[in-house]
């Protein structure tokens, strides 16, 4: 239940499965909890520790063979991620952590001012002391991929039911014998919770402890501007001052661009026109081509977010037939979750690379 990036990819990989009946719960419209919130960078850049990042890095390569899959436009920016620095020790922290994820090896590597100038000419740095590209990382607009995905699961006769709140469960001998809803009973087989921040309180109706913390952030979007990144797909540009945080931008195929301040986790709960402004003025410095651009504010999204941060995936051992699906950073792991967790669901099999994210650890409720 639930289709954001996370259900949708479930729901798409599971209706490929002969013989089995899938029905997807949503309680609004497909898209609309965090994933549409999303700056939806896909990368392992700066997940730690090596575990994560090979998670990641996993999903992000899966990206590729996904969009192969479906051959059609889900909404995939490719290019890599650029980034600079213009303070020593932010720098010399750039240089290390790209030396970190060459040794583990991550398709990246420091580049120039020149190099800079050569891939993004539109682009006014100022100083650069140090700067990296990370080439595979890509962004992708959630709501095409949501859309195409949702689409080949109906062609295979997934059925979904938006504006479908899931309000309990039925429970028979430890198990989900049934789904309780706004819009009546669905009897099941398997539960997937797919509920984003929700998941907590949905896995608490079948006594499931399943802790988040909240973890609000924004990302601004603007008007429809002329193509300004030529060949990257994201960019991550310093503070110009010590009281800001960097800023990162992306372009999507409308023109208009989505950004967003501070680390992937940073929490931000200022959805007001004048933070917007601010933040669409300190793009303006780095990409005078921008100046008619207008910023349009967005309302604060809430990260799906577990308590220790990595993501719970898997069977319950209370409710042996509730399957967990519930991460940050879920639209990098959106291909890795849909496709092996189908695996795991399909095939009875356990799959190795879930082993550290068990709904488990976190006890009972
Ligand atoms: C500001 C921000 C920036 C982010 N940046 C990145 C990034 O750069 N890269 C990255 O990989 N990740 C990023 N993330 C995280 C990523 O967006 C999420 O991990 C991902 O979208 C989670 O997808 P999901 O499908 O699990 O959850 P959601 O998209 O929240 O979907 C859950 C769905 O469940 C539905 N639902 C809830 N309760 C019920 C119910 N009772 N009955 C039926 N349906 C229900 C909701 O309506 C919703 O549609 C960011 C998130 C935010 C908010």
């Amino acid at each position: 239940m639930g289709a954001g990036i996370i259900g949708a990819t479930l729901a798409y990989h599971l209706s490929q499965r002969d013989g089995f009946d899938v029905t997807l719960l949503e309680r609004d419209i497909p898209g609309s909890g965090a994933s549409g919130h999303s700056f939806a960078w896909a990368n392992a850049f700066g997940k730690d520790p090596r575990e994560y990042h090979t998670l990641n890095r996993r999903s992000l390569d899966m990206w590729y063979r996904l969009a192969h899959q479906l051959d059609t436009d889900i909404g995939i920016h490719y290019g890599g991620e650029m980034r600079w620095e213009n303070d020593p020790q932010r720098a010399r922290q750039l240089r290390e952590r790209i030396q970190q994820l060459q040794a583990w090896g991550y398709p990246c590597r420091l580049i120039t001012r020149d190099e800079i100038l050569a891939l993004e000419p539109h682009l006014s740095p100022g100083p650069v002391l140090a700067a990296s590209l990370s080439e595979a990382d890509i962004h992708i607009e959630t709501d095409v991929f949501i859309d195409v995905c949702l689409r080949r699961a109906r062609e295979a006769e997934a059925i979904v039911y938006a504006q479908t709140s899931v309000t309990g469960f039925v429970i028979r001998d430890n198990n989900i014998a049934a789904v309780k809803t706004t819009n009546g009973e669905f009897s099941c087989d398997v539960v997937v919770l797919a509920s984003g921040v929700q998941t907590t309180e949905l896995a608490s109706l079948a006594r499931v402890h399943i802790p988040q913390q909240r973890s609000p952030g924004i990302v601004i979007k603007t008007t429809p501007c002329a193509e300004v990144l030529h060949n990257v797909a994201i960019i991550h540009a310093p503070s110009k001052d010590e009281k800001h945080q960097h800023l990162h931008l992306r372009q999507l195929s409308d023109g208009s661009l989505r950004i967003g301040q501070g680390t992937q986790e940073g929490i931000n709960r200022d959805d007001s026109q004048q933070h917007a402004d601010a933040l669409l003025d300190r793009a303006r410095a780095y990409l005078p081509v921008i100046a008619d651009a207008k910023a349009i504010p967005t309302p604060v999204g809430y990260r799906p977010m577990p308590l220790d941060g990595f993501p719970v995936l898997g069977f319950t051992e209370a409710v042996p037939n509730l399957y967990i699906t519930l991460m940050h950073s879920g639209v990098t792991l959106a291909p890795l979750v849909g496709e092996m967790a189908t695996i795991e669901i399909a095939d009875d099999v356990q799959v190795d690379w879930f082993a550290s994210y068990r709904p488990e650890r976190f006890g009972a409720s």
